[in-house]
């Protein structure tokens, strides 16, 4: 028996540097998360390498390198990129799942070259799949594998998790493939998501499309039982919870103190995505200084913005506004010793992360819907002498858990710059309290 994993992306992703081929880590919560489990199985990997490549010689190369790790490349075409992955991925489910009904596009190609994509990953996987194994499908740019593989191998145990929202039904409604989604995922024989509320949903669009009943949590089709579940993503945590001593991350986390001082950070770090809620955070954290002088020179807000799906137009037109806000914010209150925003558009290895969350006194996770967030965990996790505050929005997955943050409306601005005076004010032993509730429910 062995465990497929299969997903849109390897947790690795290849880069062309001079004439060879480098493997890298892949970024997001799904390659963390999935990198954390810890099993005696044989664990083999399908998925998109992250590099578009027309030459078989270079195909067989990086195919060679990636089998070694077990993992298995399925090449796309840039065609293939545009309509399944930005197209129909992120231009249509992306949207409809996190609820920005207007951002959602349609078109005809996005939705055919979907269906291809997904029959392409199903052949890839095929040679490698045994009865007796463990497929487990990754999330909503393959929603049509499950069906797909079952069509092929009947008998094998295939599992499908959902690592974002899944709308209400209002809202599913409105998707003209809805149908042949669901059915794609019945394909499985356990369909898990990160809470109650999405798997309610899902259950209720099952019933009200497809007319099928669940009962308590089982869907029962003509020949088979899907179970349907709730499984909040974790963190491993004691990797964060021990990284803050590794003496790597001291020298960091002592080169950022010297450096900041006595100030007070306030840390921020999410992809770029509109589903983040970056430009809210910003106006928060505006109105905060314009209404409370007394803390300027002494509170910096440090924003981590990954770069994610830049080639999508509303991820290009995102990243300008944030510029902007920023820039708006450092240019009517920075002093020549006092940086009120420091601005990162890159991505931090593990170490500098850490580091950062260490010695962060409040962070700030203010997503406008999140399916789980790990961000907010791996702050809690990092956690050790010095405590910390998290400001978590309430549409964040990971809200259900962390009850003892303090939890806000990111729509809400106002609420926002409250929450950041409460943040500061806290007591030590306030936080303390709270950190170590969360940290329990976490560990
Ligand atoms: N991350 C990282 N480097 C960075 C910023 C983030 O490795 O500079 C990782 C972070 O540790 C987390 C993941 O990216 O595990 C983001 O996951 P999350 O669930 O917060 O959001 P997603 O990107 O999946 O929407």
């Amino acid at each position: 028996m062995k465990i497929l994993i299969i997903a849109n992306r390897l947790p690795v992703k290849i880069e062309r540097e001079e004439d060879s081929f480098v493997v890298k880590r892949s970024e997001g919560g799904l390659a963390t998360g999935l990198g954390s489990l810890e099993t005696d199985a044989e664990m083999h990997w399908v998925g998109w390498p992250g590099i578009h490549v027309d030459d078989e010689n270079e195909k067989q190369e990086i195919t060679e390198k990636l089998n070694e790790l077990n993992y298995h490349p399925v090449f796309l075409s840039d065609e293939q990129i545009e309509n399944y992955y930005e197209g129909y991925s992120n231009s249509t489910i992306w949207p409809l799942c996190h609820y920005f009904f207007s951002f959602i596009q349609y078109k005809a190609e996005y939705w055919e070259t979907y269906r291809q994509v997904n029959a392409l990953f199903c052949e890839k996987a095929l040679p490698f799949i045994e009865d007796d194994d463990i497929i487990w499908v990754q999330d909503y740019q393959l929603m049509l594998l499950p069906k797909k593989i079952r069509e092929k191998k009947p008998k094998v145990n295939i599992g499908y998790f959902h690592h974002i929202p899944f709308p209400s039904y209002e809202l599913f409604r409105v998707l003209p493939e809805r149908e042949e989604v669901l059915e794609g995922l019945l394909g499985a024989d356990l369909i898990g998501f990160h809470t109650h509320d999405y798997m309610r949903h899902f259950i209720s669009a099952i019933y009200r499309v497809l007319g099928l009943n669940c009962n308590l949590d089982e869907i029962s089709l003509k020949d088979r039982i899907v179970h349907v579940d709730a499984f909040p993503m974790g963190i491993n945590y004691e990797q964060y919870h021990q990284a803050p001593s590794l003496p790597d991350v001291r020298k960091i986390s002592e080169r950022l103190i010297g450096e900041l001082g006595n100030q007070t950070i306030i840390l921020s770090v999410d992809r770029l995505d509109y589903s983040k809620g970056i430009l809210h955070r910003l106006n928060g954290f505006a109105n905060f200084l314009e209404h409370h002088p007394e803390y300027h020179k002494k509170v910096s807000l440090a924003m981590i913005v990954v770069p994610s799906r830049d080639a999508v137009d509303r991820y290009a037109d995102l990243k300008i506004q944030i510029d902007q806000s920023i820039g708006k914010i450092n240019g009517i209150y920075s002093t020549l010793g006092w940086t009120p925003v420091y601005y990162f558009y890159q991505s931090f290895p593990f170490n500098e992360l850490v580091a950062l969350y260490d010695i962060a006194d409040i962070a700030m996770v203010t997503p406008l819907r999140d399916g789980m967030n790990l961000v907010a965990k791996e702050y809690l996790a990092s956690k050790r002498e010095k405590p910390g505050v998290l400001i978590l929005s309430e549409m964040a997955g990971a809200a259900i858990e962390l009850t003892d943050a303090i939890v806000i409306n990111p729509n809400d601005t106002q609420e926002i710059e409250a929450a950041i005076l409460q943040a500061l004010t806290m007591s030590k032993k306030e936080q303390r309290v709270r950190l170590n509730n969360m940290q329990k429910r976490i560990s």
